[in-house]
């Protein structure tokens, strides 16, 4: 245990961020660097290495909480990131983007602020890029078995990485023109900037996983032809298929889906663009959907100069507070959130639905049409009266995924079958009904976070890797109906 008393003795203390008017001038990260390292010890400190570690439960992964804490406040951050990797394929990831779910579920959180879980992390690991313990490890022996992994966000790349670990031939077959999935092109740059992607890579190659972009899978490559060639095969293709919004008006210009938008402003990052094809400046933006999709169109939309930014969800406004009856510690509750998005500016607006759009004589987006609802039998009602409009000249849509792409033929070709919710099917071990081919990640799962598709990844590998060798000595993180705690 760290020490007995440090959670007496210290308030929890979480990373600082860079000042509003600072930060919406520039695309790096909200954090200021630096800061974090002088106070992680005293925050380690305060973790209070329980018997029963629900912090463990809490992460899908079941990280080693306590025991990188312990490190991290001895300062022997070799031995730190050893335990980090030991469940973390990419803790730069998590710590940078986990909605944290192991801090809702920390033991100190009963009556106290819980310990800083994410930051310890994404400080132990920042560290040990900076000092060059993340080397990369090659396998001692190759298996002669070859596998291709289809997909490269975090669920892929997992995959991917503990697969060549174990000694068989990978290659990660991505139809983007870069590796990284919704790590490269959903995530903002301020969220997490895209070297830490890029570093990872380079590991990976030096491994020796082999990477092949823009080859879309179903289309360019089918799926028969790629069953063939390799042994076994990864599906980690994510939850692409956005839900949209058939109201009058949909087709104005100037509607986009999220993932139409957020791309442009990454691939503004990568040096492609001058300017994004699809910008807010000087527009009046609004963002149907109040998750964390929503909130980074609202930070993206503040760092282009749009002239305001309104962010509409149906739901009513979450409590700022747990509810102990109906979502009790240590599960994660839903609560309202100030992302740094948020922090920047811009209004939240719920309990509302869209009703129409409105456009000018050229047919672009000027207003949206909202009206107030409530939620009566299973469904929400419009309230009568409470219709009004507000200016929209840009509008995205992040109101959720339905299901894995299905226009590709990827699903038709291999003769996958899905589960209720539409969803790539797959019993214990990852396996889908077409033996040697597994599934991980939001394909499997729908739409979820990066957590789960991490943990995916990595029982997928293991399942594969059975398959291939008939026994395996890689961790299996979780089942595929856990839900650990509900996230
Ligand atoms: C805008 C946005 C922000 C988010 N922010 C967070 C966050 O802050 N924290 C968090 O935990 N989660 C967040 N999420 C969710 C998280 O990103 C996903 O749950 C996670 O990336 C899923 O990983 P995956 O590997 O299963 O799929 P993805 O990351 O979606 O990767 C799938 C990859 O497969 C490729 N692909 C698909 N079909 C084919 C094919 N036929 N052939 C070849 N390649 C193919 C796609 O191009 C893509 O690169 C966010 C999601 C979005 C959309
Ligand atoms: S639950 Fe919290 S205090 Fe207990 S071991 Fe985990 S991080 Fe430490």
């Amino acid at each position: 245990m760290a020490d007995p008393k440090g959670f007496l003795n210290h308030d929890r203390e979480a990373a600082r961020t860079r000042p509003v008017a600072e930060r919406v001038r520039d695309w790096s990260e909200v954090y200021v660097p630096g800061s974090l390292l002088p106070i992680i010890g005293t925050q380690a400190s305060r973790c209070m290495d329980c018997g029963i570690p629900f912090c463990h439960s809490g992460c899908p992964l079941g990280n080693l909480i306590p025991e990188w804490n312990d490190y991290a406040y001895r300062e022997d951050w070799p031995a730190a990131q050893e335990r980090l990797h030991a469940t973390n394929n990419f803790p730069e990831f998590t710590g940078r983007l986990c909605p944290a779910p192991c801090e809702s579920a920390c033991v100190l959180g009963i009556n106290q602020q819980p310990v800083t879980i994410k930051n310890v992390e994404v400080s132990i690991i920042d560290k040990a890029w900076e000092t060059g313990d993340v080397v990369p490890r090659v396998p001692e022996r190759l298996s002669g078995r070859t596998v291709a992994v289809i997909g490269s966000g975090p669920a892929g790349l997992a995959a991917a990485q503990q697969l060549t670990r174990a000694g068989h031939t990978v290659a990660v077959y991505e139809r983007a023109d870069r590796v990284g999935g919704l790590l490269r092109y959903g995530i903002p740059e301020f969220k997490m900037e895209k070297r830490h992607i890029n570093r990872r890579i380079e590991q990976m190659r030096a491994e020796g996983t082999r990477f092949r972009t823009g080859v879309e899978i179903g289309r360019d490559l089918k799926a028969t032809d790629l069953r063939r060639r390799y042994d076994a095969v990864v599906i980690a293709a994510g939850s692409t298929t956005a839900r949209d919004l058939p109201v009058p008006g949909r087709e104005l210009l100037g509607i986009h889906q999220a993932m139409e938008y957020l791309p442009l402003a990454n691939k503004v990052q990568e040096g492609d663009y001058v300017t994004s094809p699809i910008s807010a400046e000087g527009k009046h933006v609004v963002v149907i959907g109040g998750g964390d999709t929503g909130a980074d169109c609202v930070g993206t939309a503040h760092r282009q100069g749009a002239a305001s930014v309104t962010q509409l969800e149906i739901m009513p406004r979450p409590g700022e507070e747990r509810n102990p009856a109906s979502q009790p510690w240590p599960t994660f509750p839903m609560l309202y959130k100030v992302t740094s998005a948020h922090e920047e500016g811009g209004e939240r607006v719920y309990a509302v639905s869209t009703t129409r759009f409105e456009g000018d004589e050229e047919g672009r987006v000027q207003w949206l049409h909202l009206a107030e609802v409530e939620f009566a039998d299973g469904g929400f009602t419009p309230k009568p009266g409470t219709g009004r409009r507000i200016p929209a000249q840009l509008v995205t849509l992040a109101m959720g995924f339905t299901g894995t792409d299905r226009e590709n033929g990827l699903v038709e070709q291999f003769g996958l079958a899905l589960d209720e919710r539409g969803n790539i099917a797959r019993d214990a071990d990852f396996q889908t009904n077409v033996p040697g081919v597994f599934v991980a990640g939001d394909a499997g799962r729908g739409q979820s976070l990066i957590v789960w598709a991490i943990a995916e990844g990595r029982s997928a590998a293991r399942g594969a890797d059975r398959f291939l060798t008939g026994a395996s000595d890689l961790p299996a993180p979780i089942r595929p109906t856990d839900r650990s705690l509900a996230v």
